[in-house]
């Protein structure tokens, strides 16, 4: 068992540079051919530091890969209206295949309608009802980033899921809803666990895969592990300091949903935090982006998985 064989560590920071480097030599094999060149243009409202530091890199990534990149930076008192004028003049330009919409967004604007009035096919983020039913239905479409790749470490790490055990804990539209999906689609057997599941570390401990898309720190203990299990940790918690004079100053460090060296212990495979399904999102988002630019060229996408 497992005290003496620690779990084997998912470096999705190794996993997300060779897929960004897949997406770009198929990028430019794309362009080659059809003379199609994938673009991505993200639109932020406001000053939120953290916000404007994501979308910064996400432009800084796209451009790196080879795409063409564009950022519309809007201001704090922008209007609904004018945002989705932004939007509709992105969708009708060939030259952007992808739009993301940074959330969130300031109070007088509403994200449902944002998202909503996104072309379905240019929706990266995957987070328009369109895709969210395609997705349901077993169709193609734009799935959302990080379950997309949590799906794509966990097939690199077990093969085949068909007939596992699944629990995701968590049930938000952008990360536990399509996990559940996408786990489905490899045919395992799957929990849906959330603030209201009775004994959820009784759940959790059926699980051969165990993903915690929770928002609480160190919440899932190494008691809940099915000895052998896979853990995908999806949080990502600020937590303070464990030196409590660096605490004092107010310094943090992060964490995920699940309790690191005591799941390790018991698990036989678990992403880390950082360094596991982090830096899988942006890379899974510059796979859509090139998915959405062949689609647009009427060619078939090229395999990235690894
Ligand atoms: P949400 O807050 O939207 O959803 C959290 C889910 O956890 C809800 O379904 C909620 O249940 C459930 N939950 C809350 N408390 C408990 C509890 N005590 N027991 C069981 N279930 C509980 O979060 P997100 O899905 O957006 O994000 C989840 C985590 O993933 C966060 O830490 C976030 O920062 C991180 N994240 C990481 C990304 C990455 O790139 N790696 C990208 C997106 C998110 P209920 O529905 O009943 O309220």
């Amino acid at each position: 068992m497992s005290d003496s064989v620690p779990a084997r560590i998912i470096d999705g920071k190794a996993f997300a540079s060779g897929l960004v480097d897949r997406v770009a030599a198929a990028a430019e094999r794309l362009r080659g051919k059809t003379g199609v060149r994938p673009g991505l243009a993200a639109v932020i409202v406001g000053d939120d530091p953290a916000s404007r530091i994501y979308v910064k890199s996400k432009g800084e990534r796209a451009e790196a890969a080879g795409f063409h990149s564009e950022t519309v930076r809007l201001p704090e008192e922008t209007t609904q209206a004018e945002l989705l004028a932004v939007v509709e003049r992105l969708n009708g330009d060939r030259a952007i295949h992808g739009i993301l919409v940074q959330l969130p967004l300031p109070p007088q604007i509403g994200a449902d309608a944002v998202l909503a009035a996104i072309d379905p096919d240019k929706d990266v983020d995957g987070f328009h009802v369109v895709n969210a039913g395609r997705l349901a239905t077993g169709g193609r479409g734009l799935v959302p980033c990080t379950p997309l790749g949590c799906l794509m470490l966990l097939k690199h790490e077990l093969g085949d899921l068909s007939g596992l055990e699944a629990v995701v804990v968590g049930r938000s539209n952008i990360v536990g809803k399509p996990m559940v999906q996408l786990l489905l689609g490899e045919s395992c057997t799957v929990t849906v666990a959330h603030s209201r599941t009775r004994d959820l570390p009784e759940v959790c401990r059926r699980a051969d895969i165990l993903v915690a898309a929770v928002g609480r720190p160190e919440m899932v203990r190494g008691d809940w592990i099915k000895p052998g299990a896979t853990v995908i940790d999806v949080g990502i918690n600020r937590v303070p300091s464990k030196e409590p004079a660096r605490a004092a100053e107010g310094k943090t460090r992060v964490v995920g949903d699940v309790a690191f060296d005591e799941a390790a212990a018991v698990a036989g495979a678990i992403t880390p935090v950082p360094g596991g399904v982090g830096p899988m999102t942006i890379a899974v988002l510059l796979a859509n982006t090139y998915a959405a630019a062949c689609a647009a060229a009427g060619v078939e996408a090229e395999p990235l998985d690894a």
